[in-house]
């Protein structure tokens, strides 16, 4: 049960990658290319809270979790069935969690202020590179992982005290260099 769980879990990083890059930047039309598009826009999305996109997503979430989870049933059972998509479901409440941390605290260790870099790299310096939001696992696997020295965040994006760490700096108004 538990590596259906881990199975489920894992899946869930590649429907994350998947759904990020296909779905949010390159089909160019429907409600997650918009949706995607205005996070990059604004991506501390105006202050809207972790709960309130919990909600907000909640049936998109479900429909991908019946149409990704389903077919598990007849092959794993109820119970297997069940672990599946539960590790599924804890994948994409960490996965939400983890990319609204990154926009809106300082990282807490040397592992999140290297995945806050990672992702700053794919909205000021590359966004055609870094779709992982949780790891940088399907990158490495599509070739589409971007490795920078330094990434400047605009001064309203920067979370309060990110850029003491390594690699992550202010870009101010008044810095006209390009990212
Ligand atoms: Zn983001
Ligand atoms: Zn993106």
């Amino acid at each position: 049960m538990i590596a259906l769980f881990c199975l489920g879990g894992v899946v869930y990083s590649l429907v994350e990658y998947v759904h990020h890059r296909h779905l949010g930047h390159w089909l160019r039309r429907g409600r997650l290319f918009r949706s995607h598009m205005a996070h990059h826009a604004d991506p501390s999305e105006g202050g809207v809270g972790l709960w309130a996109k919990y909600r907000q997503r909640a049936p998109v979430v479900g429909l991908g979790l019946f149409v990704v989870g389903g077919p598990a049933f007849p092959v794993f059972g109820w119970v297997g069935g069940l672990a599946y998509l539960g590790g599924l479901f804890a994948g994409y409440l960490w996965s939400e969690a983890f990319h609204h941390a990154i926009h809106h605290r300082a990282p807490r260790n040397r592992w999140e202020a290297w995945m806050w870099r990672y992702h700053y790299v794919h909205h000021w310096k590359d966004p055609t590179s870094n779709y992982g939001f949780t790891s940088p696992l399907w990158d490495a696997v599509f070739r589409t992982y971007r490795s920078v020295s330094e990434v400047r965040v605009p001064d309203t994006q920067l979370p309060a005290g990110a850029d003491r760490w390594h690699g992550i700096r202010r870009k101010g108004a008044e810095d006209s260099k390009p990212a």
